[in-house]
């Protein structure tokens, strides 16, 4: 059986056979040999209290037209609850696991919204960090007046100026200490997604020392789902 042939033959069984505590998986496209699948989904189940997994509709690993033309590899719809994969768009099974945990952090978000975000204290070490990015930009000599550095919400505009106009790489260098990777940095939702993935990659350390608030949240809310669910 030629490679090929196998993957196809591993996407069906596991379309046909797997959940993760309830939760179905469908794969409908072909799988990229870099990427093991059911090693990935085993690693996924094993990161997560179940607790993160009620009202999660699906899992669904497929190739979308929206992927490519908005550049992302995973997305999450708080209409229908369910995680968009893309088959294709992923480098290794790392990869997809980051991409896995990371939309479960936004459905984490429509389950436990008050409690992530009521009393402020993300928001607000969210905005100090927005201020600390206008200043650097400042300090670089970039007109960024027409962005108000205080609006939580995803503008796509400010998406643009900062991957487009300032860069990629730039922002990294800028935002280095700040936002544990440039995204994190494009909304209040992506700044506590950014920080649930890389708490439950196991990146304590880093997410601690450059996001200490999140870092609490988080845990708080580790604590809170491992008990209800207990
Ligand atoms: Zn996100």
């Amino acid at each position: 059986m030629s490679t090929k042939d196998y993957i196809k033959r591993t996407s069906k069984m596991i379309q046909e056979n797997v959940s993760i505590n309830q939760v179905d998986i469908d794969i409908d496209s072909e799988i990229p040999d870099n990427v093991n699948v059911a090693k990935v989904l085993t690693t996924f189940r094993g990161s997560l209290p179940k607790g993160y997994f009620k009202k999660l509709n699906g899992i669904k690993v497929l190739n979308l037209e929206e992927f490519d033309q908005r550049n992302i590899s995973a997305k999450y719809s708080a209409d229908d609850r369910i995680l968009y994969i893309s088959a294709e768009r992923q480098d290794s099974n790392a990869d997809m696991l980051d991409d896995l945990l990371h939309e479960m952090g936004h459905h984490a978000e429509t389950l436990y919204g008050d409690f992530i975000y009521g009393d402020g204290a993300i928001k607000d070490e969210f905005i100090m960090k927005r201020m600390q990015l206008r200043f650097e930009l400042g300090s670089d000599g970039y007109d960024y007046a027409q962005f108000d550095f205080k609006d939580v919400e995803y503008n796509p505009e400010l998406d643009d100026y900062l991957y487009k106009r300032i860069g990629k790489e730039k922002l990294k260098m800028m935002t280095a200490g700040m936002f544990i990777r440039p995204y994190q940095s494009l909304s209040i939702r992506e700044y506590f997604a950014v920080g649930f993935e890389q708490f439950y990659l196991g990146n304590h350390k880093t997410l601690h020392r450059d996001c200490p608030v999140l870092y609490k949240r988080v845990s708080e809310l580790d604590r809170k789902v491992k008990k209800e669910s207990r």
